[in-house]
């Protein structure tokens, strides 16, 4: 998904979890928002040394990293390992980023890696076809993804107007 859509979730999900986590309402709502908000987009600062069109094929949106650091946070936690709140919120914001990328255009998620390269989305994929960048924009609305970001920002509009 784009990087408007992967920020409103992280502002949504920011507000959801400092109403929801007994540890973050300690901390002031912006600094969790913001948190949140970082967590969520973060994954994209690959696009600096990766064609955008094959930044899915990184370190970082490879799964198995997310969900390392979430097992051994909840492996810590089960241990008695106390404010591992931080680093769960940083390993699900993540994940969250690679389940919404899922929704591809041209590029699909490497799930399986490094097991596999096969790439997973749950819309079609056109990254065999060779467009032109108008004729990539008029695609993207065409796409189906298009609507599904169109409902994950309406979902977090909603987290986010439900916290006033
Ligand atoms: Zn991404």
């Amino acid at each position: 998904m784009t990087f408007p859509v992967h920020a409103a979730v992280g502002v949504g999900v920011g507000i959801l979890a400092y109403k929801y986590v007994p540890a973050f309402q300690d901390e002031r709502v912006v600094l969790i928002v913001l948190l949140a908000l970082l967590f969520s987009v973060w994954p994209d600062i690959n696009v600096a040394w990766k064609k955008m069109n094959q930044h899915h094929h990184d370190i970082t949106h490879y799964p198995i990293f997310p969900v390392g650091i979430l097992a051994v946070a909840v492996y810590s936690s089960i241990l008695g390992t106390e404010n591992l709140e931080f680093v769960i919120f940083f390993a699900i914001l993540w994940l969250l980023h690679l389940c919404l990328d899922s929704f591809g255009v041209r590029e699909g998620m490497l799930w399986l890696w490094p097991l596999s390269k096969k790439e997973y989305s749950v819309t079609k994929l056109s990254n065999r076809v060779k467009l032109e960048r108008r004729k990539i924009t008029a695609h993207y609305f065409k796409h189906g993804v298009f609507v599904a970001e169109v409902l994950v920002v309406a979902a977090a509009a909603g987290a986010i107007l439900s916290s006033f």
